[in-house]
């Protein structure tokens, strides 16, 4: 495997190419602007919220692009490989500086079967799956796993799209009907061949993530273990750090370490996980898949940690030293879907930081975050149920914080508290926090 440490990297980097012009290009733009660099974006639309921090060419100028930056990144996994590959040639023979993460990242990223392959060859445990290209095929892996089963689509499919969750055998034909055209090519979701993938369905308790950063000289630091709560299959709420998993903390930093190392990666990448009960009723982590690229469980850190994760993945593009990835303090970063709240009730809320993507109003689309670190962390719920209250979408959260009494550390609150401490769950604290605290 070529590895990313052989390319020439110099002190003369100045510009960043990043594939893609969304809100993590826009993101990680504000965090190279002040290290001294400037972005420039590959993107088709020439309004996304990266443009207000630098330039973006379009798909057909992708030579004014490649003459306009000096080393590579993408925020986007979808990037076409061909693009990828080129300038991974481009910096190999000198001419470009780098081009992080490597494509074998991305390629494995891009397909849910390679994925899972590659976590059971590094010993990282995963739901157990099988690959399915015909109905016969489909039939032989319900009985081979136990229904109920999820079947995905392995390239193309996000935000839950491009899933079908059959629960008994007369759902096969549908299943197989609706994801059949992915294996022939002819999807919208996939337009090369690609097998789909079964998956045993798992009842887990919780889903979380971990991030890390690797710089060029293979250093890895992580950040603490988030827990995320989904709405409609797209990403609501993001809790750092998550509430009683010190015990998980270390086998999830096994596990994204071990990948990392094995992809010779460079730069900021999620390691998405099933939290669940292993056969002798342990709690175990299962993995699910990875983001080759910032996250959006990874929002908080902007504020919440010493370095953020989109600092961070800048400085392993350019070659810099990592910043420390410590929780500073607990918090929870919201997405704002389809429709803008009132900014001035938002940062009426104690510890209220508000981040606006600049995109237009759509249904579900995600327009903007929000992280509440509210100075006492005792203040974290009641903050939620006011943020909850003047959020128009209210992305399922109103069923969790609609009673909480806002006033402030309330009844309710302490109640939620109790619940934690008697399920032997500690306290909101980072274990990082809670060790410098001793
Ligand atoms: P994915 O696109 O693989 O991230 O799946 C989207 C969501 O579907 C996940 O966040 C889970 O909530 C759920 N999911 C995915 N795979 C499984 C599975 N094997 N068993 C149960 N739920 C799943």
């Amino acid at each position: 495997m070529t590895t990313a440490n052989a390319y020439p990297v110099t002190q003369t980097i100045r510009t960043i190419g990043i594939l893609g012009g969304g809100q993590l290009g826009m993101m990680l733009a504000e965090a190279a602007m002040p290290l001294g660099y400037q972005c420039v974006f590959l993107e088709d639309n020439s309004e996304c919220p990266a443009s207000l921090y630098g330039r973006v060419f379009h798909s057909d100028q992708l030579a004014d692009f490649i003459a306009a930056a000096d080393v590579f990144t993408l925020e986007f996994e979808n990037t076409p490989t061909s693009t990828v590959e080129q300038l991974t040639s481009l910096s190999k023979s000198g001419s470009k500086q780098g081009m992080f993460p490597p494509l074998i990242a991305l390629d494995i990223a891009q397909d849910r079967l390679k994925e899972k392959q590659m976590f059971n060859a590094l010993d990282i445990a995963t739901v157990p799956f099988m690959e399915v290209n015909s109905e016969a095929e489909l039939k032989q892996a319900c009985e081979a796993l136990g229904l109920p089963i999820v079947l995905k689509t392995s390239r193309g499919g996000y935000d839950g799209k491009g899933q079908f969750v059959i629960k008994q055998d007369n759902d096969i034909k549908a299943a197989w009907l609706e994801l059949k055209d992915a294996v022939s090519g002819k999807g919208s979701l996939t337009p090369t061949p690609a097998p789909l993938i079964a998956e045993g369905f798992i009842n887990f308790n919780r889903e979380v993530s971990i991030i890390a950063a690797r710089a060029q000289n293979g250093q890895v630091r992580c950040y603490d273990l988030v827990e995320n709560h989904h709405h409609n299959g797209i990403l609501a709420k993001t809790q750092a750090p998550a509430v009683g998993t010190r015990h998980l903390l270390q086998q999830a930093t096994d596990a994204i370490t071990k990948i990392m190392n094995h992809l010779d990666y460079v730069g900021v990448m999620a390691l998405e996980l099933f939290v669940t009960k292993d056969a002798r009723g342990h709690t175990t982590i299962l993995a699910n898949e990875i983001a080759p690229r910032v996250h959006n469980s990874g929002h908080w850190s902007i504020e919440g940690a010493v370095t953020s994760q989109f600092e961070n993945h800048i400085r392993a593009v350019v070659n810099l030293p990592l910043g420390d990835t410590d929780n500073v303090h607990p918090a929870i970063m919201v997405n704002v879907l389809g429709q803008y709240p009132d900014i001035s009730a938002v940062l009426n809320i104690d510890g209220a930081h508000y981040h606006s993507y600049h995109k237009a109003e759509r249904d579900d689309r995600k327009i903007a975050h929000i992280t509440l670190m509210p100075n006492d962390v005792t203040d974290l719920e009641s903050a939620m149920a006011k943020l909850v209250a003047v959020l128009p979408n209210k992305v399922g959260l109103d069923k969790e914080y609609g009673n909480i009494d806002t006033q402030s550390n309330t009844a309710d609150v302490e109640a939620k508290n109790d619940d934690l401490e008697d399920n032997g769950v500690e306290a909101a604290l980072s274990p990082k926090t809670e060790k410098a605290k001793k």
